[in-house]
């Protein structure tokens, strides 16, 4: 089974519950569809032992859940309810008042789109036209490698390292906590959570390990070449 990432996101609005019908039909009352936790595209031990059952049992289960269930709580009641994730997110970033919104729909974002960006049996390196670019910006897939893993062990705290297309090329951007390529215009074909919550379980301090084996062993380049533009 293979969805496309939108493919998942209009998913997660279209496997909304229309909780709670009243019985008046009130145009105020209609109940708005909550947000929901994505399915994971592969079983939860899938990525073992790489990434263990019991981290992706907290971070797929608790924290992105999490994010989920803050976000319902926090749009509930304003014109942020019942809206596609990624509008809430473009609507919210930059502004001040509406940081808490930001921070929890960007993270719902992020980790969707962080569990389709790792598969089993992944890594290696990508082919045709996503090498190409990679080469054009790197000059040498190691370079790549290496850039990538300098700029995930560089993000200070909290963060993500990403692979994105702006414009005509592909370049790593690091984004700190929620932050996201998608508040930038910029267009994301592959991430690795740097939060420590990603990878303390099983690497404990040693995140370059971990970003090491998500490039070796877990990087999905076939979803990364479906979303080049
Ligand atoms: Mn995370």
């Amino acid at each position: 089974m293979r969805f496309s990432f939108s493919g998942i996101c209009t998913l997660m609005l279209a496997a909304a519950t229309l909780a709670g019908l009243p019985g008046s039909l009130n145009a105020a009352d209609t109940p708005v569809a909550a947000l929901q936790l994505p399915p994971l595209p592969y079983a939860q031990d899938a990525l073992a032992p790489f990434v263990s059952a019991k981290t992706m049992g907290f971070h797929y289960g608790k924290h992105h859940q999490g994010y989920v269930d803050n976000l319902n709580k926090l749009v509930a009641g304003t014109p942020f309810a019942g809206r596609p994730l990624e509008e809430i997110i473009r609507g919210t970033a930059n502004l001040p008042d509406k940081t808490a919104i930001f921070n929890n729909a960007a993270q719902v974002w992020n980790h969707t789109f962080f569990w389709q960006s790792m598969k089993a049996n992944g890594g290696g390196r990508p082919a045709g036209r996503l090498l190409e670019m990679i080469l054009d910006a790197f000059g040498t897939f190691e370079a790549f490698k290496t850039a990538f893993e300098t700029a995930g062990v560089g993000q200070f705290g909290s963060g993500w390292v990403w692979l994105v297309q702006d414009g005509g090329k592909v370049k790593i951007v690091k984004t700190a906590n929620a932050d996201t390529p998608l508040a930038h215009g910029q267009n994301a074909l592959l991430t690795c959570d740097v939060w420590e919550h990603a990878y303390y379980l099983d690497y404990q301090n040693r995140r370059k390990d971990f970003v090491t084996t998500f490039l070796e062993h877990l990087a999905n380049w076939d979803f990364a070449a479906s979303r080049l533009k």
